[in-house]
Protein backbone atom coordinates (compact mmCIF):
# COMPACT_ATOMS: atom_id res chain seq x y z
CA UNK A 1 0.00 0.00 0.00
CA UNK A 2 0.99 3.57 -0.80
CA UNK A 3 2.29 5.67 2.31
CA UNK A 4 -0.64 8.39 3.43
CA UNK A 5 0.32 11.45 2.15
CA UNK A 6 1.16 13.41 5.11
CA UNK A 7 -0.18 16.95 5.18
CA UNK A 8 0.53 19.85 8.25
CA UNK A 9 -1.80 22.08 9.08
CA UNK A 10 -0.41 24.89 10.97
CA UNK A 11 -3.13 26.62 13.24
CA UNK A 12 -5.44 24.80 15.68
CA UNK A 13 -8.14 27.89 15.45
CA UNK A 14 -11.71 27.38 13.66
CA UNK A 15 -10.21 27.30 10.18
CA UNK A 16 -7.29 24.89 11.16
CA UNK A 17 -9.41 22.11 13.36
CA UNK A 18 -12.09 21.81 10.22
CA UNK A 19 -9.35 21.31 7.48
CA UNK A 20 -7.67 18.97 9.73
CA UNK A 21 -11.05 16.84 10.37
CA UNK A 22 -11.74 16.83 7.31
CA UNK A 23 -8.44 15.44 5.48
CA UNK A 24 -8.38 12.81 7.84
CA UNK A 25 -11.90 12.26 6.94
CA UNK A 26 -10.53 12.20 3.68
CA UNK A 27 -7.70 9.94 4.45
CA UNK A 28 -4.77 11.57 4.69
CA UNK A 29 -1.88 11.96 7.59
CA UNK A 30 -2.48 14.97 9.42
CA UNK A 31 -0.23 17.06 11.64
CA UNK A 32 -2.14 19.66 13.82
CA UNK A 33 0.60 21.98 15.00
CA UNK A 34 0.01 25.39 17.41
CA UNK A 35 2.09 27.25 19.23
CA UNK A 36 -0.78 27.60 22.05
CA UNK A 37 -3.68 25.03 22.90
CA UNK A 38 -6.33 24.87 20.16
CA UNK A 39 -8.95 27.20 20.26
CA UNK A 40 -7.10 29.83 22.18
CA UNK A 41 -6.29 32.03 18.96
CA UNK A 42 -9.19 34.65 17.46
CA UNK A 43 -11.45 31.33 17.83
CA UNK A 44 -11.67 31.91 21.24
CA UNK A 45 -13.15 34.62 22.19
CA UNK A 46 -15.74 35.62 19.07
CA UNK A 47 -19.70 36.44 19.74
CA UNK A 48 -20.62 32.61 18.46
CA UNK A 49 -22.75 33.56 15.93
CA UNK A 50 -23.14 31.39 12.81
CA UNK A 51 -23.94 34.55 10.49
CA UNK A 52 -24.72 32.96 7.33
CA UNK A 53 -26.49 36.33 6.02
CA UNK A 54 -23.08 38.54 6.94
CA UNK A 55 -22.32 39.21 3.69
CA UNK A 56 -21.26 42.78 4.16
CA UNK A 57 -17.91 44.50 4.72
CA UNK A 58 -17.07 46.90 7.00
CA UNK A 59 -16.00 48.93 3.63
CA UNK A 60 -19.60 50.47 3.20
CA UNK A 61 -20.50 53.05 0.05
CA UNK A 62 -19.49 56.46 1.94
CA UNK A 63 -17.45 54.94 4.42
CA UNK A 64 -14.36 57.57 3.56
CA UNK A 65 -16.49 60.88 4.03
CA UNK A 66 -17.72 59.31 7.16
CA UNK A 67 -14.81 57.80 8.95
CA UNK A 68 -12.88 60.97 10.38
CA UNK A 69 -16.34 61.74 12.39
CA UNK A 70 -16.70 58.35 13.43
CA UNK A 71 -13.03 58.57 14.97
CA UNK A 72 -13.10 61.53 16.49
CA UNK A 73 -16.96 60.94 18.01
CA UNK A 74 -16.05 59.18 21.15
CA UNK A 75 -19.22 57.23 21.27
CA UNK A 76 -18.47 55.91 17.97
CA UNK A 77 -17.54 52.21 18.04
CA UNK A 78 -14.37 52.82 15.78
CA UNK A 79 -11.08 53.66 17.44
CA UNK A 80 -7.36 53.96 16.59
CA UNK A 81 -4.25 54.27 18.28
CA UNK A 82 -2.75 57.07 16.55
CA UNK A 83 0.83 56.17 16.79
CA UNK A 84 0.16 52.97 15.02
CA UNK A 85 -1.24 55.45 12.10
CA UNK A 86 2.04 54.77 10.05
CA UNK A 87 2.16 51.35 10.02
CA UNK A 88 -1.48 51.26 9.22
CA UNK A 89 -1.78 53.78 6.10
CA UNK A 90 -0.11 51.37 3.40
CA UNK A 91 -2.87 48.61 4.13
CA UNK A 92 -5.82 51.28 4.77
CA UNK A 93 -5.30 53.21 1.98
CA UNK A 94 -5.89 49.70 -0.06
CA UNK A 95 -8.89 48.78 2.56
CA UNK A 96 -10.46 52.10 1.47
CA UNK A 97 -10.43 51.48 -1.80
CA UNK A 98 -12.82 49.00 -1.81
CA UNK A 99 -15.61 51.17 -0.04
CA UNK A 100 -17.75 52.04 -2.54
CA UNK A 101 -20.71 50.57 -4.20
CA UNK A 102 -19.95 48.09 -6.91
CA UNK A 103 -16.64 46.67 -4.96
CA UNK A 104 -18.92 46.14 -1.97
CA UNK A 105 -21.61 44.30 -4.05
CA UNK A 106 -18.57 41.66 -5.65
CA UNK A 107 -16.94 41.51 -1.79
CA UNK A 108 -20.65 40.38 -0.71
CA UNK A 109 -21.26 38.06 -3.70
CA UNK A 110 -17.66 36.55 -2.69
CA UNK A 111 -18.47 36.24 0.62
CA UNK A 112 -22.04 34.59 0.54
CA UNK A 113 -20.99 31.08 -1.28
CA UNK A 114 -18.73 30.52 2.36
CA UNK A 115 -21.27 31.69 4.85
CA UNK A 116 -24.84 30.94 3.52
CA UNK A 117 -24.81 27.16 4.25
CA UNK A 118 -23.12 27.59 7.34
CA UNK A 119 -25.04 26.03 10.10
CA UNK A 120 -25.14 23.00 7.38
CA UNK A 121 -21.37 22.77 7.45
CA UNK A 122 -20.90 22.92 11.22
CA UNK A 123 -23.46 20.12 11.60
CA UNK A 124 -21.69 18.16 8.69
CA UNK A 125 -18.22 18.76 10.67
CA UNK A 126 -19.94 17.49 14.05
CA UNK A 127 -22.68 15.10 13.72
CA UNK A 128 -21.84 12.15 15.52
CA UNK A 129 -19.18 14.02 17.39
CA UNK A 130 -18.74 15.31 21.23
CA UNK A 131 -18.66 19.50 19.79
CA UNK A 132 -21.84 19.07 18.32
CA UNK A 133 -23.01 20.11 22.31
CA UNK A 134 -21.73 23.30 21.68
CA UNK A 135 -24.00 24.06 18.11
CA UNK A 136 -27.81 25.14 18.20
CA UNK A 137 -29.87 26.34 15.31
CA UNK A 138 -31.09 29.96 16.30
CA UNK A 139 -32.61 33.38 15.39
CA UNK A 140 -30.12 36.08 14.63
CA UNK A 141 -31.59 39.39 15.04
CA UNK A 142 -30.43 43.24 14.25
CA UNK A 143 -32.29 45.92 16.95
CA UNK A 144 -32.24 49.50 15.54
CA UNK A 145 -33.73 52.75 17.18
CA UNK A 146 -36.47 52.86 14.70
CA UNK A 147 -37.44 52.24 11.33
CA UNK A 148 -35.48 55.48 9.99
CA UNK A 149 -32.41 53.81 11.46
CA UNK A 150 -33.10 50.75 9.68
CA UNK A 151 -33.75 52.24 6.26
CA UNK A 152 -31.27 54.25 6.65
CA UNK A 153 -28.88 50.69 6.36
CA UNK A 154 -31.34 49.61 3.06
CA UNK A 155 -27.78 49.03 1.01
CA UNK A 156 -26.58 46.53 3.23
CA UNK A 157 -29.82 44.70 3.50
CA UNK A 158 -29.69 44.88 0.01
CA UNK A 159 -26.67 42.84 -0.09
CA UNK A 160 -28.49 40.25 2.13
CA UNK A 161 -30.97 40.31 0.09
CA UNK A 162 -28.88 39.37 -3.07
CA UNK A 163 -27.26 36.32 -1.08
CA UNK A 164 -31.19 35.33 -0.34
CA UNK A 165 -31.88 36.63 3.20
CA UNK A 166 -35.04 38.10 3.98
CA UNK A 167 -35.66 39.25 7.99
CA UNK A 168 -38.56 39.40 9.78
CA UNK A 169 -39.51 42.44 10.70
CA UNK A 170 -40.77 43.53 14.81
CA UNK A 171 -42.00 46.73 15.52
CA UNK A 172 -43.23 49.02 18.33
CA UNK A 173 -43.98 47.07 21.70
CA UNK A 174 -43.87 43.79 19.83
CA UNK A 175 -39.78 43.94 20.34
CA UNK A 176 -39.99 43.75 24.05
CA UNK A 177 -42.70 41.11 24.01
CA UNK A 178 -40.00 38.92 21.78
CA UNK A 179 -36.87 40.18 23.68
CA UNK A 180 -38.00 41.72 26.66
CA UNK A 181 -34.46 42.67 28.02
CA UNK A 182 -34.29 45.20 25.25
CA UNK A 183 -34.26 48.64 26.15
CA UNK A 184 -38.09 50.19 24.78
CA UNK A 185 -35.56 52.86 23.04
CA UNK A 186 -34.95 50.30 20.25
CA UNK A 187 -38.39 50.06 18.42
CA UNK A 188 -37.31 47.47 15.70
CA UNK A 189 -36.14 44.11 15.10
CA UNK A 190 -34.70 42.68 12.04
CA UNK A 191 -35.02 39.11 12.46
CA UNK A 192 -33.01 36.25 10.69
CA UNK A 193 -34.27 32.67 10.77
CA UNK A 194 -32.03 29.23 10.41
CA UNK A 195 -29.00 30.92 11.56
CA UNK A 196 -26.73 29.79 14.42
CA UNK A 197 -24.86 29.63 17.49
CA UNK A 198 -21.62 28.22 18.96
CA UNK A 199 -21.74 28.11 23.06
CA UNK A 200 -18.37 28.86 23.94
CA UNK A 201 -16.10 28.99 20.78
CA UNK A 202 -12.87 28.29 22.55
CA UNK A 203 -14.68 24.87 24.04
CA UNK A 204 -15.79 24.01 20.82
CA UNK A 205 -12.60 24.44 18.83
CA UNK A 206 -11.06 22.38 21.41
CA UNK A 207 -13.54 19.69 20.97
CA UNK A 208 -13.09 19.91 17.57
CA UNK A 209 -9.29 19.30 18.04
CA UNK A 210 -10.11 16.15 20.52
CA UNK A 211 -11.98 14.77 17.58
CA UNK A 212 -8.80 15.08 15.22
CA UNK A 213 -6.49 13.75 17.48
CA UNK A 214 -9.43 10.72 18.01
CA UNK A 215 -9.39 10.61 14.04
CA UNK A 216 -5.58 9.86 13.80
CA UNK A 217 -3.91 13.55 14.14
CA UNK A 218 -0.61 14.09 15.51
CA UNK A 219 -1.24 17.44 17.40
CA UNK A 220 1.85 19.45 18.58
CA UNK A 221 2.43 22.68 20.43
CA UNK A 222 4.99 24.87 19.34
CA UNK A 223 5.65 27.90 17.19
CA UNK A 224 6.37 27.14 13.09
CA UNK A 225 9.40 28.81 11.76
CA UNK A 226 9.84 27.81 8.61
CA UNK A 227 8.21 26.34 5.58
CA UNK A 228 11.15 24.73 3.40
CA UNK A 229 10.53 24.07 -0.38
CA UNK A 230 13.00 22.09 -2.66
CA UNK A 231 12.40 22.76 -6.77
CA UNK A 232 9.32 25.14 -5.63
CA UNK A 233 7.66 22.46 -3.61
CA UNK A 234 6.94 21.89 -0.22
CA UNK A 235 8.80 19.37 1.67
CA UNK A 236 9.23 20.07 5.44
CA UNK A 237 7.95 22.65 8.30
CA UNK A 238 10.73 23.30 10.49
CA UNK A 239 9.52 23.87 14.48
CA UNK A 240 11.64 24.24 17.71
CA UNK A 241 13.63 21.09 17.53
CA UNK A 242 12.16 19.30 14.83
CA UNK A 243 11.80 19.52 11.38
CA UNK A 244 8.82 17.71 10.32
CA UNK A 245 8.74 16.14 6.41
CA UNK A 246 5.64 16.64 4.40
CA UNK A 247 3.74 16.62 1.34
CA UNK A 248 1.80 19.58 2.09
CA UNK A 249 0.99 22.57 4.49
CA UNK A 250 -2.33 23.81 5.16
CA UNK A 251 -1.41 28.42 6.91
CA UNK A 252 -4.52 28.12 8.71
CA UNK A 253 -2.85 30.96 11.10
CA UNK A 254 -5.51 33.64 11.05
CA UNK A 255 -4.17 37.14 11.59
CA UNK A 256 -0.76 35.74 12.18
CA UNK A 257 -0.16 34.19 8.42
CA UNK A 258 1.65 36.92 6.87
CA UNK A 259 5.22 36.10 7.68
CA UNK A 260 4.17 32.58 7.02
CA UNK A 261 2.84 33.62 3.47
CA UNK A 262 5.83 35.99 2.72
CA UNK A 263 7.83 32.90 2.95
CA UNK A 264 6.07 31.27 0.15
CA UNK A 265 6.47 34.43 -1.58
CA UNK A 266 3.12 35.97 -1.29
CA UNK A 267 3.09 39.51 0.13
CA UNK A 268 -0.62 39.69 1.92
CA UNK A 269 -2.10 43.33 2.80
CA UNK A 270 -3.20 41.63 6.30
CA UNK A 271 -4.07 43.61 9.18
CA UNK A 272 -5.99 43.09 12.51
CA UNK A 273 -9.03 44.88 13.39
CA UNK A 274 -8.96 44.42 17.28
CA UNK A 275 -12.20 43.65 18.67
CA UNK A 276 -13.53 43.63 22.51
CA UNK A 277 -15.74 41.23 24.34
CA UNK A 278 -17.11 41.54 27.46
CA UNK A 279 -18.48 38.79 29.22
CA UNK A 280 -21.42 39.15 32.41
CA UNK A 281 -22.33 37.04 34.99
CA UNK A 282 -25.20 34.73 34.00
CA UNK A 283 -29.04 35.70 34.95
CA UNK A 284 -31.77 33.92 35.53
CA UNK A 285 -33.29 36.16 32.39
CA UNK A 286 -31.37 35.79 29.06
CA UNK A 287 -31.70 37.03 25.46
CA UNK A 288 -33.57 34.52 23.26
CA UNK A 289 -30.98 34.33 20.85
CA UNK A 290 -27.98 36.59 19.72
CA UNK A 291 -28.83 40.32 18.73
CA UNK A 292 -26.67 42.33 16.77
CA UNK A 293 -27.19 45.96 18.41
CA UNK A 294 -26.73 48.30 15.66
CA UNK A 295 -26.47 51.29 17.90
CA UNK A 296 -23.52 50.25 19.68
CA UNK A 297 -22.27 48.18 17.16
CA UNK A 298 -21.81 44.96 19.24
CA UNK A 299 -23.66 41.38 19.50
CA UNK A 300 -25.20 40.18 22.36
CA UNK A 301 -24.82 36.30 22.57
CA UNK A 302 -26.23 34.31 25.62
CA UNK A 303 -24.05 31.30 26.28
CA UNK A 304 -24.28 28.87 29.17
CA UNK A 305 -20.95 30.78 30.74
CA UNK A 306 -22.92 34.24 30.81
CA UNK A 307 -23.60 36.61 28.07
CA UNK A 308 -20.93 37.67 25.87
CA UNK A 309 -21.06 40.92 24.49
CA UNK A 310 -18.84 41.22 21.66
CA UNK A 311 -17.65 44.02 18.75
CA UNK A 312 -16.20 47.24 18.28
CA UNK A 313 -13.49 47.95 15.82
CA UNK A 314 -10.33 49.34 16.31
CA UNK A 315 -7.03 49.61 14.26
CA UNK A 316 -3.76 49.32 16.49
CA UNK A 317 -1.69 46.71 15.77
CA UNK A 318 -0.87 43.17 16.58
CA UNK A 319 1.46 44.09 19.69
CA UNK A 320 -0.35 46.76 21.88
CA UNK A 321 -2.51 46.04 25.00
CA UNK A 322 -6.03 46.18 24.96
CA UNK A 323 -7.03 50.01 25.43
CA UNK A 324 -9.58 51.53 28.15
CA UNK A 325 -11.91 53.49 25.91
CA UNK A 326 -12.87 50.83 23.56
CA UNK A 327 -14.06 48.51 26.68
CA UNK A 328 -15.60 51.85 28.31
CA UNK A 329 -17.87 52.42 25.41
CA UNK A 330 -18.71 48.79 25.47
CA UNK A 331 -19.78 48.33 28.35
CA UNK A 332 -21.76 51.84 28.43
CA UNK A 333 -23.94 50.48 25.42
CA UNK A 334 -24.32 46.95 26.78
CA UNK A 335 -25.65 48.50 30.12
CA UNK A 336 -27.84 50.87 28.07
CA UNK A 337 -29.44 48.26 25.40
CA UNK A 338 -30.58 45.86 28.11
CA UNK A 339 -31.35 48.59 31.64
CA UNK A 340 -33.56 45.82 33.12
CA UNK A 341 -30.87 43.32 33.74
CA UNK A 342 -27.94 43.24 36.47
CA UNK A 343 -24.91 43.13 34.94
CA UNK A 344 -22.16 41.95 36.76
CA UNK A 345 -19.10 42.45 34.54
CA UNK A 346 -16.89 39.08 34.58
CA UNK A 347 -14.33 39.16 31.62
CA UNK A 348 -12.66 41.50 29.16
CA UNK A 349 -11.22 39.74 26.04
CA UNK A 350 -8.97 41.22 23.40
CA UNK A 351 -9.16 39.62 19.25
CA UNK A 352 -7.77 40.18 16.42
CA UNK A 353 -9.94 40.10 13.44
CA UNK A 354 -7.76 38.51 10.66
CA UNK A 355 -8.23 41.61 7.72
CA UNK A 356 -7.08 41.41 4.17
CA UNK A 357 -7.12 45.03 2.43
CA UNK A 358 -10.27 43.57 0.46
CA UNK A 359 -12.35 41.74 3.14
CA UNK A 360 -12.39 38.66 1.45
CA UNK A 361 -10.26 34.95 2.88
CA UNK A 362 -7.23 33.35 0.76
CA UNK A 363 -7.96 29.45 0.08
CA UNK A 364 -6.31 27.95 -2.02
CA UNK A 365 -2.97 26.95 -3.30
CA UNK A 366 -0.05 29.36 -3.28
CA UNK A 367 1.70 28.77 -6.42
CA UNK A 368 2.18 24.82 -7.18
CA UNK A 369 3.87 24.64 -3.64
CA UNK A 370 1.82 22.73 -2.25
CA UNK A 371 1.88 25.13 0.27
CA UNK A 372 -2.39 26.30 0.88
CA UNK A 373 -3.42 29.50 2.35
CA UNK A 374 -6.51 29.54 4.56
CA UNK A 375 -7.30 32.37 6.91
CA UNK A 376 -8.10 35.93 6.48
CA UNK A 377 -11.60 35.45 7.22
CA UNK A 378 -12.15 38.73 8.95
CA UNK A 379 -15.69 38.97 10.90
CA UNK A 380 -16.81 35.74 9.51
CA UNK A 381 -14.16 33.04 10.69
CA UNK A 382 -16.22 31.02 12.45
CA UNK A 383 -19.44 31.07 9.99
CA UNK A 384 -17.24 30.58 7.44
CA UNK A 385 -14.59 28.09 8.93
CA UNK A 386 -15.86 24.67 8.05
CA UNK A 387 -16.16 25.09 4.66
CA UNK A 388 -13.16 26.36 4.08
CA UNK A 389 -11.80 23.72 5.60
CA UNK A 390 -13.34 21.36 3.66
CA UNK A 391 -12.65 23.54 0.10
CA UNK A 392 -9.20 22.79 1.28
CA UNK A 393 -9.62 19.02 2.30
CA UNK A 394 -11.40 18.58 -1.19
CA UNK A 395 -8.70 20.57 -3.13
CA UNK A 396 -5.98 18.64 -1.90
CA UNK A 397 -7.88 15.30 -2.41
CA UNK A 398 -8.88 15.49 -5.62
CA UNK A 399 -7.52 18.84 -7.28
CA UNK A 400 -10.70 21.00 -7.19
CA UNK A 401 -14.43 21.56 -5.80
CA UNK A 402 -17.42 22.88 -7.94
CA UNK A 403 -17.67 25.98 -6.66
CA UNK A 404 -15.78 29.68 -7.96
CA UNK A 405 -12.56 30.17 -5.63
CA UNK A 406 -11.41 32.67 -7.69
CA UNK A 407 -12.49 35.34 -5.21
CA UNK A 408 -10.27 33.31 -2.69
CA UNK A 409 -6.79 33.34 -4.56
CA UNK A 410 -4.26 33.34 -2.75
CA UNK A 411 -1.99 34.58 -5.87
CA UNK A 412 -3.81 37.45 -6.35
CA UNK A 413 -1.29 39.86 -4.15
CA UNK A 414 1.56 38.68 -5.91
CA UNK A 415 4.95 39.05 -4.51
C1 LIG B 1 -14.87 40.58 18.85
C2 LIG B 1 -14.99 39.55 17.75
C3 LIG B 1 -16.23 38.97 17.50
C4 LIG B 1 -16.35 38.05 16.45
N1 LIG B 1 -17.56 37.44 16.26
C5 LIG B 1 -17.70 36.53 15.26
C6 LIG B 1 -18.93 35.83 15.08
O1 LIG B 1 -19.88 35.99 15.86
N2 LIG B 1 -19.03 34.97 14.03
C7 LIG B 1 -17.99 34.75 13.18
O2 LIG B 1 -18.15 33.99 12.21
N3 LIG B 1 -16.78 35.33 13.36
C8 LIG B 1 -16.61 36.21 14.38
N4 LIG B 1 -15.40 36.82 14.58
C9 LIG B 1 -14.28 36.50 13.67
C10 LIG B 1 -13.68 35.13 13.97
O3 LIG B 1 -13.46 34.99 15.36
C11 LIG B 1 -12.35 34.93 13.22
O4 LIG B 1 -12.54 35.22 11.84
C12 LIG B 1 -11.89 33.48 13.34
O5 LIG B 1 -11.78 33.11 14.69
C13 LIG B 1 -10.52 33.26 12.67
O6 LIG B 1 -10.20 31.91 12.86
P1 LIG B 1 -8.79 31.32 12.39
O7 LIG B 1 -8.84 29.84 12.61
O8 LIG B 1 -8.49 31.82 11.03
O9 LIG B 1 -7.73 32.03 13.35
P2 LIG B 1 -7.39 31.83 14.90
O10 LIG B 1 -8.54 31.36 15.68
O11 LIG B 1 -6.74 33.11 15.34
O12 LIG B 1 -6.31 30.68 14.90
C14 LIG B 1 -5.00 30.86 14.40
C15 LIG B 1 -4.07 29.98 15.22
O13 LIG B 1 -2.76 30.02 14.62
C16 LIG B 1 -1.80 29.93 15.66
N5 LIG B 1 -0.52 30.44 15.13
C17 LIG B 1 -0.28 31.65 14.59
N6 LIG B 1 0.98 31.74 14.12
C18 LIG B 1 1.55 30.54 14.39
C19 LIG B 1 2.86 30.00 14.13
N7 LIG B 1 3.82 30.69 13.49
N8 LIG B 1 3.12 28.73 14.55
C20 LIG B 1 2.16 27.99 15.18
N9 LIG B 1 0.92 28.46 15.43
C21 LIG B 1 0.61 29.71 15.03
C22 LIG B 1 -2.39 30.78 16.79
O14 LIG B 1 -1.85 30.38 18.04
C23 LIG B 1 -3.90 30.45 16.66
O15 LIG B 1 -4.31 29.41 17.53
C24 LIG B 1 -15.22 37.72 15.64
C25 LIG B 1 -13.97 38.28 15.94
C26 LIG B 1 -13.85 39.18 16.98
C27 LIG B 1 -12.49 39.75 17.31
Amino acid sequence: MPAKEHIIVVGAGIVGVSAAIWLLRAGKKVTLLDRSEPGEGTSYGNAGVLASCSVAPVTAPGMIAKAPKMLLDPEFPLFLRWSYLPKLAPWLLKYLSHANAPETRRIAQGLAPLTSDSVEQHESLTNGTDASRWLTRSDYSFAYRDRAAFEADAFTWGLRRDAGFEPDIIEGPAVQEFEPLLSTEMKLLAVMRQHGVIDAPGSYVKALAQEAEALGARLVQSEVRDILLKDDRVEAVVIDGETIPCDGVVIATGVWSKPLAAKLGINVPLETERGYHIEFEPEDDALRAPIMVTTGKFVATPMSGGLRCAGVVEFGGLKAPASDKPIALLERTVRATFPNLKLKKRDTWLGHRPAPSDSLPLIGEIGASGVFAAFGHHHIGLTGGPKTGRIIADLISHGGVNMDLAPYDPNRFGG
